[in-house]
């Protein structure tokens, strides 16, 4: 009997208590139709986890998406991680380390159009299979807003695409990347990305045998899957039908 008053003095003391043995309350907006709380819908989220923006979406396989302005899937911006594993990147342009000296991407994620992702995709896959390389890229889809920031930065178009033309990149269709060795080192390429001077041009040949070779390795894969050189930057290639995607100013994310 005195348990059971003692149990009952308890069960009244504990009712008293604000938040104990209650549900907890939610708004009425955080409750489902059926008064139950519904859990948030799951968004896409970058690498580090977090909510990403709602300007990405998700693709049939997964893969991360910004959506262009031109209304075809062909043209989808691809997320360069979601769809090449073990991909590596060093994008400068996120960091104020590059020759404008600031940074002007708000993050270092790749985009490339979905023809050219593909295609650095099999590049990737082909390197790894037959050479244990990996591809570590530097650049791609660059808005036109941001071509017209390096234009006032360095109006000179041998190093900079004029914006009232566009470059390849604010099209999606070029990449600027280099070789990883098993090792997690660069292979020697003779300069840095970005290097504006005659040593980085494929037709330089006064470098080492060893650089040449890696250069040449590297021209002769992309060639392989559908990838044009330019003859003054060793790192940069435009996908081959580059001109049938328009130049774009869709922000990065
Ligand atoms: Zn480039």
């Amino acid at each position: 009997m005195r348990v059971c008053r003692f149990a009952i003095l308890l069960w009244c003391l504990l009712g008293l208590l604000p938040g104990t043995f209650r549900p907890p309350s939610l708004p009425a907006a955080e409750r489902g139709p059926t008064g139950a709380r519904s859990a948030p819908a799951p968004g896409p989220r970058d690498r580090r986890g977090e909510p990403s923006g709602s300007r990405l979406a998700r693709g049939a396989t997964g893969e991360i998406v910004l959506p262009s302005a031109a209304p075809s899937r062909e043209f989808d911006l691809v997320d360069l991680e979601s769809v090449i594993p073990g991909l590596l990147t060093d994008v400068r342009y996120a960091t104020p380390d590059n020759f404008t000296g600031k940074v002007v991407y708000p993050s270092a994620r790749v985009f490339l159009r979905r023809p050219a992702a593909e295609r650095l995709a099999a590049v990737a896959a082909f390197l790894a299979r037959h050479h244990g390389l990996r591809v570590k890229v530097f650049d791609g889809y660059r808005p036109l807003s941001v071509q017209k920031r390096f234009w006032e930065i360095l109006p000179d178009d041998r190093y900079v695409a004029n914006p009232a033309t566009g470059s390849k990149h604010n099209r999606g269709a070029a990449v600027d990347l280099t070789l990883v060795g098993p090792d997690g080192v660069d292979l020697a390429m003779g300069t840095a990305f970005d290097d504006f001077s005659e040593r980085a041009g494929h037709g330089f040949r006064d470098l080492p045998a060893r650089v040449l070779a890696n250069r040449r390795l590297l021209r002769s894969v992309m060639a392989g899957f559908g990838f044009e050189p330019l003859a003054s930057e060793w790192w940069h290639y435009d996908l081959k039908g580059w001109k049938q995607f328009p130049v774009e100013d869709v922000p990065l994310p």
